[in-house]
C-alpha cells in the first residue's frame, strides 16, 4: 500500500534521544578522517600566536577543520561554509558542535591564516606524509616530480605596466609600489613575465602561457610524490614563470626531511634535465632519470656535440674534418669552457654546410664537470630511466588530477604565502585519501613495511608501527 504524507503537519520542536554520532554513517570519509588525523597538535603549534588575557577565540582544531572541510568540499567562499554548516549534520558532528552551538564567523578562518602564518599548515602537512610513512605507504626510494600552473585569483584588467606614465598616474600605483617593495629581496621581480608589468592585485602572480591556452595569471605548484602509494611527499608554491627544474634540489631535501628516507632514484621531465640538476643529483648520489633538457636550438641536420671527440691528453676537441679545436675562454656563471677551430679551416671545409653557419666557425662549449655530466646523461637513456619516464607522466597527472575536485584549479588566496597554504591542505587531504585507502586494504602497505625493515627487531616494530595506523596516530 502507498504511504501518504500527511498536509499542514507541524514539525517538531524539540527532539529527544537524537545524536549526531548516530546520524552520521560508519562509512562517511570524515568519520575516517576524524579517525586518523590528529588535530590537537595545533594547540602547541599556534600557542605563540595567542595572548593569555582578552577575548576567547575560536579553538585552533577547530578552524583547522573548517579550512579543511572548506578544501575537501571545495566550498566556494568562507561565508558559504559558514551559512551551510548549521544544516550539514556532518560537519558539525566532525567539528564536534552541538546543533545549538554558535557558528563562528567566516572572519575567523581569514583572521587565523594571518595569524599562524604557513608555518603551521606546512606542519600539518608534514606530520600526514610522516603518518603514511609510518603506516608502510612510503617506500621513499624513488620520487617523481613535476609541476602544474593554478589560476591566480585576480583579472588580466589588473595588470599595470610600471614604465608607462598612463600606469604611474594610476591610483593604485603608488599602493602597488609599496607592496613590491615589501616582497622578501629574492621575490622581486623573480618569476614574472617581465619585471615592467606586475598585477596590482596580486603582485606575486605571473603572467604565463602554457601550450594552447592564453595567457594568464598564474601560481606554480611543484610537487614530489613516491612511487609506492603516490603519497605527496614535498610540495612548494612559486610564481607561475619560475622555472620547475630550479625546484629540484629544494623537492628533494624537503623529501628527506618529511619521510626520514634517502630518495635513491629522481624521475621528472625534460624541464628538469639540466646540468646543474644532473650534478646537484650526481653530488646527491642520486640516480637522475630526467630526459636531458631540450634548449630549443635547431641544428637543421648539422653536427651535434657527439660527432666531435675529446682529447683528455692535449685538452682539444677533434671535429668530423679532422681540425682540431682548442680552448679559447671560461664561462665562469655557466662553468664552461668554448672550445674553436680556425675561422679559415671552417670556411673551406668541404663539411661546413653540415656543421656550422658562423662566420668564425664551429664553437663547442664544455663543463668543468663534464665527465660527471656525460656519466649522469648516459644513465638517464637506460631502460629503466625510460620505464620510470612512462610512468611518470600518468602518475603525476593524476595526483594533479586528484587535486582538481579539491579546487587546486585557481588559486582560493591571494599572495603566494596563502596560495602555500591551500597547497599544503590539498597535499594533505590527498595523503589522507591514501591513508583512508590503507584502512581498507592494510595488507599491502604492511607488507611492504615489513620489506623495506632489515632484522627481526625492524620488523616487529614495522608491523605494529603500520597496523597502530589503524587505531590512531602518534607522531614521533
Ligand atoms: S666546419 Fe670546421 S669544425 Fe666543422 S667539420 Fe669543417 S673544419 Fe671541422
Amino acid at each position: 500500500m502507498m504511504g501518504q504524507q500527511a498536509k499542514g503537519q507541524q514539525l517538531k520542536m524539540f527532539y529527544q534521544g537524537l545524536s549526531l554520532e548516530r546520524r552520521v554513517r560508519p562509512d562517511h570519509p570524515l568519520r575516517q578522517v576524524k579517525k586518523l588525523v590528529d588535530f590537537d597538535f595545533i594547540y602547541q603549534e599556534v600557542a605563540h600566536c595567542y595572548g593569555v588575557n582578552g577575548n576567547v577565540s575560536v579553538p585552533p582544531p577547530v578552524i583547522l577543520k573548517l579550512m579543511l572541510l572548506l578544501v575537501f568540499y571545495n566550498v566556494r567562499s568562507e561565508r558559504e561554509l559558514m551559512a551551510t554548516l548549521p544544516e550539514r549534520l556532518d560537519w558539525l558532528w566532525f567539528l564536534e558542535f552541538d546543533l545549538d552551538d554558535e557558528i563562528p564567523g567566516h572572519s575567523v578562518l581569514s583572521k587565523a591564516r594571518r595569524r599562524w602564518g604557513p608555518a603551521a599548515f606546512q606542519h600539518f602537512f608534514e606530520r600526514i606524509v610522516w603518518q603514511c610513512v609510518a603506516a608502510g605507504l612510503v617506500d621513499g626510494s624513488k620520487i617523481f616530480m613535476d609541476s602544474s600552473l593554478i589560476a591566480a585569483d585576480a583579472s588580466k584588467n589588473s595588470i599595470l605596466n610600471l614604465n608607462s606614465l598612463k600606469s604611474q598616474l594610476n591610483p593604485h600605483y603608488q599602493e602597488l609600489e609599496a607592496r613590491l617593495e615589501e616582497l622578501p629581496a629574492d621575490d622581486q621581480g623573480k618569476g614574472r613575465l617581465n619585471k615592467t608589468r606586475v598585477s596590482t592585485t596580486d603582485p606575486e602572480a605571473s603572467l604565463v602561457s602554457q601550450g594552447k591556452v592564453r595567457s594568464q595569471l598564474s601560481f606554480k605548484v611543484h610537487r614530489a610524490v613516491d612511487s609506492h602509494s603516490e603519497v605527496i611527499t614535498a610540495t612548494q608554491v612559486t610564481s607561475g614563470a619560475v622555472n620547475e627544474g630550479h625546484l629540484l634540489p629544494d623537492l628533494v631535501d624537503q623529501h628527506t626531511d618529511n619521510t626520514r628516507r634517502r630518495a635513491e632514484v629522481v624521475v621528472a621531465d625534460s624541464q628538469y634535465g639540466t646540468i646543474r640538476n644532473y650534478l646537484a643529483c650526481h653530488d646527491r648520489g642520486l640516480k637522475a632519470h630526467i630526459s636531458p633538457f631540450k634548449d630549443g636550438r635547431n641544428r637543421n641536420g648539422r653536427f651535434s656535440d657527439e660527432a666531435f671527440s675529446y682529447d683528455p691528453e692535449d685538452d682539444v676537441y677533434f671535429c668530423p674534418g679532422g681540425q682540431r679545436l682548442k680552448r679559447t675562454r671560461y664561462d665562469r656563471n655557466r662553468e664552461t669552457f668554448q672550445y674553436q677551430g680556425k675561422a679559415k679551416i671552417c670556411q673551406a671545409c668541404a663539411l661546413k654546410d653540415k656543421c656550422t653557419g658562423a662566420k668564425r666557425g664551429r664553437t663547442l662549449n664544455r663543463h668543468l664537470r663534464q665527465e660527471e655530466v656525460r656519466l649522469m646523461r648516459d644513465r638517464a637513456q637506460s631502460c629503466r630511466s625510460k620505464q620510470d619516464l612512462r610512468t611518470r607522466q600518468h602518475l603525476m597527472e593524476r595526483s594533479f588530477a586528484r587535486s582538481v575536485p579539491l579546487g587546486l584549479k585557481r588559486a582560493r588566496w591571494r599572495g603566494l604565502w596563502r596560495v602555500q597554504i591551500q597547497e599544503y591542505l590539498t597535499a594533505a587531504i590527498q595523503n589522507i585519501m591514501i591513508l583512508v585507502r590503507y584502512i581498507k586494504e592494510p595488507g599491502a602497505a604492511i607488507s611492504l613495511a615489513m620489506k623495506q625493515a632489515k632484522g627481526k627487531w625492524q620488523k616487529l616494530q614495522a608491523f605494529f608501527g603500520s597496523v597502530s595506523t589503524l587505531w590512531g596516530y602518534h607522531y614521533p
